[in-house]
């Protein structure tokens, strides 16, 4: 019986491809595994190319020795130099009678450009009024490149330019590896907390205390009344909630004791509660950060020359007013008081970029790099003190005089009136004098 070739060679039939099977034995089964080796090495190489590329070349990343190095105690990169700025150079008064703790609140007024203390009429008359100016400075800072938000607020936390924290974008916010000043803050058993958008917490989550007293709230409560995604969408609500937190948080009685970071709690014992010892009072915070959103959303609509941006400022006018008023009746009420007042205010007002006409941050137009610095502290006479660099909001002028100061300086300065070091990372410089001013 004569059998078919194809009976004779198994492989010959199951390949339809003639060209295949001439090549000769070898050659037929090495072809596919071969062929799989040079794709997957391939694929290998391509991860390979792109770890490598994200993490060596790129100057926004540091590398794991420039990192660890900057983080060593002692390498203060800063204009103090090699001094490091310690609470010991502004020392509270610790005797019970006399106590006075200083208390920095900083509202942080998203995409508010340097314009609006000069020309928003609501923002400019609350900053000229007698009993508001007697007591408060104006400055200008400028915001390192890109002039967007996350890293400029880690640019005011850390006092770090943005190509050595290395956030260049707002998407996928992680904790932030450099020093802060919420991190110095807890590190020297202050109480510090905030109001505002989530991603704060993402980005400083293990160096921000929770509010305490009134409970930890949901900084997100009633967003879903803003309607977003769209045209003209608007962060109203979520900051009308955000400021309402604020308020629980400064009108809630509660507890206030100073933390010892450094405590061995296992050695110590609960001790009978002397109720005359336990310090209550209101707004139990050594630093508060206060954020807001929406002028940034009107700005991105409408453009920061339309009516809606200027209302949106005007909003966040009439929450500053509110939170001043209660401060005051909160002072009042602490100074008739047989202690007499406790807490002694230093108010900030900042922003973290502004906006151009049209709407739009994120470049070098001095729209968008020049932000305002309201200091304010009740019987300070911060007013008339000899400062540099100072910003006089009824001359026009000052829209186009340059500054000594950028956004840097908010660390240092904050941490030289908190009392604590400054973030080791920050390039900040400051007045020295000004704290002492206050
Ligand atoms: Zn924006």
């Amino acid at each position: 019986m004569v059998q078919t070739p194809a009976m004779e060679t198994p492989i010959a039939p199951r390949s339809p491809r003639k060209h295949l099977s001439q090549m000769g034995g070898p050659c037929k089964r090495l072809y596919m595994p071969l062929l799989a080796i040079v794709v997957l090495g391939i694929m290998l190489g391509y991860v390979y190319l792109s770890l490598v590329s994200m993490t060596h070349p790129n100057p926004m990343i540091l590398p794991p020795k420039t990192i660890a190095s900057l983080n060593r105690v002692d390498a203060t990169h800063s204009s103090f130099g090699k001094k490091r700025l310690d609470i010991q150079d502004y020392p509270e008064d610790v005797s019970p009678a006399t106590a006075v703790r200083t208390r920095v609140v900083m509202f942080l007024l998203d995409g508010m450009h340097f314009d609006a203390v000069l020309n928003h009429p609501e923002m400019n008359g609350l900053l000229n009024e007698p009993s508001f100016k007697k007591d408060s400075a104006v400055f200008k800072l400028t915001i390192p490149m890109p002039s967007i938000s996350l890293p400029s607020w880690i640019t005011h936390m850390t006092g770090s330019s943005p190509q050595y924290h290395g956030v260049s974008g707002n998407s996928a916010p992680e904790e932030v590896i450099s020093d802060n000043l919420f991190r110095q803050a807890q590190n020297y058993g202050l109480r510090a907390a905030m109001t505002g958008d989530q991603d704060w917490r993402t980005l400083f989550t293990t160096s921000l205390q929770p509010l305490f007293g009134d409970g930890t709230r949901a900084p997100a409560l009633n967003a879903a009344l803003d309607e977003t995604h769209q045209r003209g969408h608007s962060f109203i609500a979520r900051d009308e909630s955000w400021a309402n937190i604020m308020y629980e948080a400064m009108l809630t009685p509660s507890v206030y004791s100073e933390r010892d970071p450094s405590a061995d709690w296992l050695d110590r014992e609960p001790q009978p509660i002397d109720p005359s010892s336990v310090d209550v009072t209101y707004f139990p915070y050594d630093f508060f950060l206060s954020y807001f959103e929406d002028i940034d959303g009107q700005g991105h609509s409408f453009g920061s020359s339309s009516s809606n941006y200027a209302s949106a400022i005007t909003k966040k006018t009439n929450i500053l007013r509110n939170f001043f008023e209660k401060l005051g009746q909160i002072d009042d009420i602490e100074g008739r008081s047989p202690e007499g007042q406790k807490w002694r205010t230093i108010v900030a007002i900042t922003a973290d970029h502004g906006h151009v006409d049209v709407g739009g941050h994120g470049g070098t137009a001095s729209q968008v790099t020049q932000i305002p610095l309201v200091f304010y502290c009740n019987g300070s006479n911060l007013g008339t003190a000899e400062l540099e660099g100072r910003m006089n909001i009824e001359d026009p002028l000052s829209l186009t005089r340059s500054t000594p100061y950028t956004s840097h300086d908010v660390s240092t300065t904050l941490a030289a009136l908190l009392g604590v070091p400054t973030p080791r990372q920050s390039e900040g410089k400051m007045n020295r004098n000004f704290p002492r001013k206050i």
